[in-house]
């Protein structure tokens, strides 16, 4: 791990568009992406250990528990040398002490903290609406942001998909976990947030977010 190494945390319920601004801004400063969501996917489609874990939960919308995603994080930043982008880390405050803990030992700072918001009801239709590449992660709204041909990555040219974790019910509990367990999170980063009212097109918000980097 590089000395004075960077962070940069997305805070916002699911379907906010973390994820999609949060690969803009790696792009944007070069700085590498970490998305605990895809490491998980990831793990549950090669059938490792941590992946069967991991589906008992994520596939009804709870936490992974702190002590497994803390651990995930730290072996990841371990061998990261340059400024990164946390996308869906952390989420409790357990996983924020502990990311804590991880920046002191490694010499890293935390840059900025941005939350992005959106209401209930646009999460839900967002989120129904959301599909993902399998290959390249990138991820597309049939209404907002569809790709150009039916269904299909522009980039790979495979066929996208719909997470198992984006249905109606699951989406709710997902709401619910993030009121109880995330929501607490915008305090303890009170000093460091950057609220972005997140409505709007991913350019749109992409371009709020541009401007705390001039
Ligand atoms: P995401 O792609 O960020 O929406 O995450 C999808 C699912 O992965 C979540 O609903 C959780 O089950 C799990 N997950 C991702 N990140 C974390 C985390 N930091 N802590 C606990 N569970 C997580």
């Amino acid at each position: 791990m590089a000395e004075g190494v960077k962070g940069i945390i997305f805070l916002g319920p699911p379907g906010a568009g973390k994820g999609t601004q949060a690969k803009k801004v790696a792009h944007f400063l070069n700085y590498s992406f970490i998305s605990t969501g895809d490491i998980l996917r990831e793990e549950v489609s090669k059938k490792t250990e941590l992946g069967a874990l991991a589906k008992k939960y994520m596939e009804k919308g709870e936490l992974v528990p702190d002590d497994v995603m803390l651990k995930i994080i730290e072996k990841k930043l371990k061998y990261n040398k340059k400024g990164f982008i946390l996308d869906g880390f952390p989420r409790t405050l357990q996983q924020a002490e502990g990311l804590d803990s991880i920046f002191r030992k490694n010499n890293i700072s935390i840059e900025k903290v941005f939350c992005l918001s959106v209401s209930e009801e646009e999460i839900i239709k967002r989120l129904s609406s959301r599909r993902v590449c399998p290959g390249c992660k990138r991820i597309y709204n049939l209404i907002t942001d569809p790709p150009e041909k039916n269904e299909k990555c522009d980039v790979c040219n495979v066929e996208l998909i719909k997470r198992s974790d984006d249905k109606e019910d699951v989406i709710r509990k997902r709401l619910e976990v993030y009121k109880k367990d995330t929501e607490l999170l915008l305090n303890y980063y009170r000093e460091k947030i950057i609220d972005i009212e997140g409505n709007g097109s991913s350019e749109e918000i992409f371009e709020k977010i541009k401007k705390f980097f001039k």
